[in-house]
């Protein structure tokens, strides 16, 4: 009979009683049997093979209270360390003594703000933290919903900021997750290369762009280095000074009647262009409007006929007169050439004496420039002593 029921028993596997360990131990048929005698429902509790060795080799171990300045001891047991051991956990951080622990108990855990800024959520301070504390002030830690949202990120790398720079720069995980919770967009950093490069730049004076100013606008050292990494060069850019681009500000486009005062166009007087005249002293130019100029391109010098029947030299009508003709509805004039001209200014009214009388003759401006021009002789006798040639000469 006994050896009947004991056939029918077979051994069992038991897991092992160190919490954390998944090894089993097993159990013979005889202690099976032993132990449905004895009436136990459950199995023993027992280590595994492995889990026994460790154990005895083992022994306990007498630490230091981790509470600073305190020097009580702490007693850790052989079978406690074997539960870190198997679990891969190493020795505690803070271990308390005893009369440290009975005074953790006493106090209450504390809510203390994230460090994250712009996070309003807390995290606990443990009592054990509390009195462990070197200065009894709560240590810097996120909150439990920005530590595992630290976690999950990842770290980036940001692009420069230096437009035209494709250098970047480490965005840490928890700058990251500081931007997130104030609400702010990825900061705006220079790359290592741009910030080498600009600490060796300086702010340069640069002469303003408008004619005519002896002003200067600052080049600053950034700009220079947007410049360069756009390929731009060290060169300067044209740019105003301060004041002339205050200035242009208050200065609008204006239209300006036609130079011509009898036509009704305008033309634009840019405001730049008004500011250049300023800066130069100078007046509002005289000029013609778009219609007229292009009236202007059209026309070409015309070649007309000295005014004096005499000459047959010509003088030039140029465009210019024209278009001022056409818009006064005036004729051509009569001119005299360039010849006649110069040599009536040049030759006054003057007298020759008579040859006959020796009496001064008075010789016109006009009748020079017949006798110039072959037309009429240089007169020699006066008036009196022509009359007399008339009377003793006989009667033709
Ligand atoms: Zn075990
Ligand atoms: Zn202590
Ligand atoms: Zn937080
Ligand atoms: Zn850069
Ligand atoms: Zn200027
Ligand atoms: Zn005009
Ligand atoms: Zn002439
Ligand atoms: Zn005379």
């Amino acid at each position: 009979m006994r050896t009947t029921l004991s056939a029918a028993v077979q051994a069992r596997e038991i897991p092992c009683r160190v919490p954390g360990c998944t090894n089993t131990w097993t159990q013979s048929p005889r202690q099976v049997l032993e132990a449905l005698q004895r009436g136990d429902r459950e199995p023993p509790r027992r280590m595994c093979d492995r889990c026994h060795g460790l154990y005895q080799g083992m022994e306990d171990l007498e630490l230091e209270c981790s509470r600073p300045g305190c020097g009580g001891k702490v007693v850790i047991g052989r079978f406690q360390q074997l539960v870190r051991k198997v679990q891969g956990r190493s020795t505690p951080r803070s271990l308390l003594c005893e009369a440290c622990r009975s005074e953790a108990q006493g106090l209450e855990p504390r809510q203390i703000p994230c460090r994250v800024p712009g996070c309003d959520n807390t995290w606990t301070w443990k009592p054990v933290e509390q009195i462990v504390s070197p200065d009894g002030r709560p240590p810097q830690r996120m909150c439990d919903r920005c530590y595992r949202e630290y976690r999950a990120s990842e770290h980036r790398e940001l692009q420069c900021k230096v437009p035209g720079c494709d250098g970047t720069l480490p965005y840490s995980k928890y700058e990251q997750l500081a931007d997130r919770r104030a609400g702010r967009k990825p900061p705006a950093r220079m790359c290592r290369t741009c910030a080498e490069t600009l600490r060796g730049l300086q702010d340069r004076e640069v002469r303003c762009s408008t004619s005519g100013c002896d002003g200067t606008w600052v080049w600053t050292r950034f700009s220079q280095l947007v410049a360069l990494r756009q390929g731009k060069g060290t060169k300067p850019p044209r740019r105003r000074c301060p004041a002339c681009r205050e200035e242009l500000q208050s200065l609008e486009d204006r239209e300006v009647r036609c130079r011509i005062h009898a036509c009704p166009g305008t033309w634009t007087y840019r405001a730049h262009h008004q500011l250049a005249d300023r800066r130069r002293g100078r007046k509002p130019p005289k000029r013609l409007c778009p219609e007229c100029l292009e009236r202007l391109g059209s026309l070409e010098e015309r070649h007309i006929p000295c005014r004096h029947e005499a000459c047959d030299r010509t003088w030039v009508l140029t465009p210019f007169e024209q278009l001022l003709f056409e818009h006064l509805g005036r004729e051509v004039p009569e001119r005299l050439c360039e010849r006649c001209d110069t040599f009536l200014r040049t030759h006054p009214t003057t007298e020759v004496p008579c040859t006959g009388c020796g009496g001064p003759i008075l010789w016109t401006s006009e009748a020079q420039l017949m006798t110039e021009l072959g037309r009429w002789v240089r007169p020699q006798l006066c008036a009196d002593c022509k009359a007399k040639a008339v009377r003793t000469s006989p009667a033709s």
